[in-house]
């Protein structure tokens, strides 16, 4: 983008400076599974994440710290400050401090929480009833973040604990708190319309008061798992509408993708 200076990319989305406290954020269509970005993107993508996430800011809160269930770091989807190539895929936002916690919720169990719960009868450190399945609700929803690794690297679920001992207890309190919030407000809209919200990721940064802000991109089929309420059905994997069906495909022996090397698969 001539306009702006670029700050930084993830493996889905590109960062410019727009001025001192406002930042374009540009979804790109390139998608991701397992920190494995893949070689085909995927036409109009990003934009279709824009759209979503704009629309669940918008449910859940205010770019006002007092708006509930927490401020958010859009500042406009529509605006002549983004320029014309990327409109539709690219948000105005604040520029924020980003806390380095991957902040996920889960109401039902599923990935690495099916993993963890197998091997431990926790997730992230918080025990678990016996006797849980693949996609069972779990008792009540829970926090369990995760390392927000480099390019290249992998994330890992850690405990509330690490995460108090990494980012300050009271920091790491208010980061479930409002990762809980979201969670309940989103999946409670879910609900009203037939869908499981099973869970989500999201990202939090503070301003220049010190106040949290929701950052990122919000409840999107990239950073969430949906399935249909309908055809819920515990004890296996469920249909999902989000890119669990990427995930599925690179981790099946016809990929060739080796998960530890991170090598491509063949074309
Ligand atoms: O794979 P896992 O079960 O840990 O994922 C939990 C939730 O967090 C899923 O909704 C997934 O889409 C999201 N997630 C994410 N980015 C990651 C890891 C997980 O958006 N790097």
């Amino acid at each position: 983008l001539a306009d702006y200076p670029h700050l930084a990319s993830g493996k889905v989305r590109d960062l410019y400076a727009v001025d001192d406290e406002t930042l374009l954020l540009v979804a790109s269509d390139r998608i991701s599974a397992f920190d494995h970005v893949l070689d085909t993107p995927i036409p109009d993508k990003g934009r279709v994440l824009t759209a979503l996430s704009v629309f669940w800011f918008g449910l859940l809160g205010g770019p006002d710290a007092a708006t509930p269930p927490v401020a958010h770091h859009l500042v406009a989807a529509r605006d002549e400050r983004i320029p014309e190539e990327v409109r539709g895929r690219a948000l105005l936002v604040r520029r924020l401090e980003m806390v380095p916690v991957e902040c996920v919720a889960r109401g039902y169990l599923a990935g690495s929480g099916t993993v963890d719960y197998r091997a431990t009868g926790a997730v992230c450190g918080v025990e678990l009833p016996d006797g849980l399945t693949e996609a069972s609700m779990l008792p009540r929803p829970i926090f369990t973040p995760a390392t927000k690794a480099a390019v290249g690297e992998h994330d890992e679920n850690v405990s509330f604990e690490f995460v108090a001992e990494q980012v300050g207890r009271e920091l790491a309190g208010a980061l479930r708190d409002a990762t809980l919030a979201v969670y309940a407000r989103g999946s409670a809209y879910a609900a009203s319309r037939g869908i499981i919200l099973a869970d989500t990721k999201l990202e939090f940064g503070r301003d220049g008061s010190g106040a949290l802000v929701l950052g990122d991109e919000v409840l999107t089929p990239d950073s969430s798992r949906f399935w249909p309420a309908d055809s819920y059905a515990p004890g296996h994997p469920q249909p999902s509408f989000d890119k669990q069906y990427v995930r599925d495909w690179l981790t099946s022996a016809e990929s060739g993708w080796d998960r530890h090397s991170g090598e491509a698969p063949p074309p």
